[in-house]
């Protein structure tokens, strides 16, 4: 994917910001917290940490400012009530003040070892570097058959360099961040717009853990909401896809109907006795359902585009924020 870029070799950045969203990982904090004391003194370079309590009901927020009462490295922004994964480390980008930011999951699903490998391709010269999942092995056929079609829909639909496989956990460059900063859409899908800015991106494999406390909250509807944001804010295919089915039902139906026609007219006519002819009302009932149905289907494909224009033109902010710790001075509210 990176042979057509010219790489440019460059130093460790002088600040690593890593952005870690949080919402109800208040078992998760303390597992977090040792691991990145671990790791953290061992970067070459200067790191913060920004968490964001993404309106959590549980004692997140406590252990979150707890921590950042100790450490002046860790900085708090604390929603005003849940705005969701992708929202979250948006905040958390917009804040970030490295050269490089880091996006991980507060579980430590996404070991902080990694970040490592990542820092050595930043320093290659590479402005993405995506943590890809190692082979899965032992899950079930259906679930590697879903995840293979999900991603290989999502090429075609979000974008052709969409890196297949792989999460939101990734280092940035701060030039690819500032432009993807510029992206204000209200429904947002971070590795589509990653990918759409178009920097040379690489990956590192990396084998995903368990959990390390806490269940996850990304259940099965938030994912498909995810699936659907990100194919229908990148892409006017399924616009065009009720288009070409409204056209070919359209034009199925027409033939029918002139066959009908031209076999009652050879009924009626007496010219083809032996002609067998009967009144198809099961035809019909059938064609009304099949129409009736894709102009339906159709409607709410449309649907949900304006949807989205509409949430748009409101132009409200992504995100509200209720505080903030460990920032020098409050940001404007974005
Ligand atoms: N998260 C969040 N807001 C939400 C849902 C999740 O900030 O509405 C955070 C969560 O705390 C975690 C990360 O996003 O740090 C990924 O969520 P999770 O680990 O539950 O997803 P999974 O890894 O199971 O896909
Ligand atoms: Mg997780």
């Amino acid at each position: 994917m990176s042979s057509y870029y010219s790489l440019k070799k460059r130093k460790n950045p002088n600040l690593l910001s890593l952005v870690i969203p949080c919402y109800n990982e208040e078992k998760a904090l303390p597992f977090l917290r040792s691991s990145l004391e671990k790791v953290i003194p061992t970067f070459p370079c200067k790191s913060e940490i920004i968490l964001i309590n993404d309106g959590s009901t549980d004692r997140t927020i406590e252990e979150l400012v707890k921590w950042a009462s100790s450490d002046k490295k860790v900085k708090i922004i604390n929603f005003a009530r849940n705005f969701g994964h992708q929202i979250a480390v948006t905040a958390g980008m917009d804040f970030a003040t490295g050269d490089a930011v880091v996006i991980m999951d507060a579980d430590l699903q996404d070991p902080p070892e990694v970040i490592w490998e990542m820092l050595a391709k930043y320093r290659e010269g590479f402005d993405v570097v995506y943590g890809k999942r190692e082979e899965r092995v032992g899950e079930s056929w259906f679930k590697l058959a879903s995840a293979w079609l999900f991603y290989r829909l999502m090429k075609i639909l979000v974008h052709k360099d969409l890196p297949l496989d792989s999460g939101d956990f990734r280092l940035i460059s701060r030039p690819c961040l500032d432009a993807i900063k510029l992206m204000r859409e209200k429904h947002r899908f971070l590795r589509g717009m990653g990918a759409w800015v178009g920097f040379p991106q690489t990956p590192v494999i990396y084998k995903r853990a368990a959990r390390s406390a806490g269940e996850t909250k990304y259940p099965l509807r938030k994912m498909l909401t995810l699936a659907m944001n990100a194919a229908i804010s990148f892409s006017p295919l399924p616009l065009r896809l009720s288009l070409s089915l409204g056209i070919i039902i359209a034009i199925t139906g027409f033939i029918i109907g002139l066959t009908a026609v031209i076999k009652a007219w050879m009924h009626y006519s007496g010219l083809y006795p032996n002609l067998v002819y009967n009144p198809g009302w099961a035809t019909i009932v059938a064609l009304l359902c099949i129409i009736g149905g894709s102009i339906l289907i159709s409607i709410g494909i449309l649907g949900e585009y304006i949807a989205r224009i509409f949430e748009e033109v409101k132009s409200r902010p992504l995100y509200i924020i209720e505080s903030t710790y460990n920032f020098n001075q409050r940001k404007e509210k974005k």
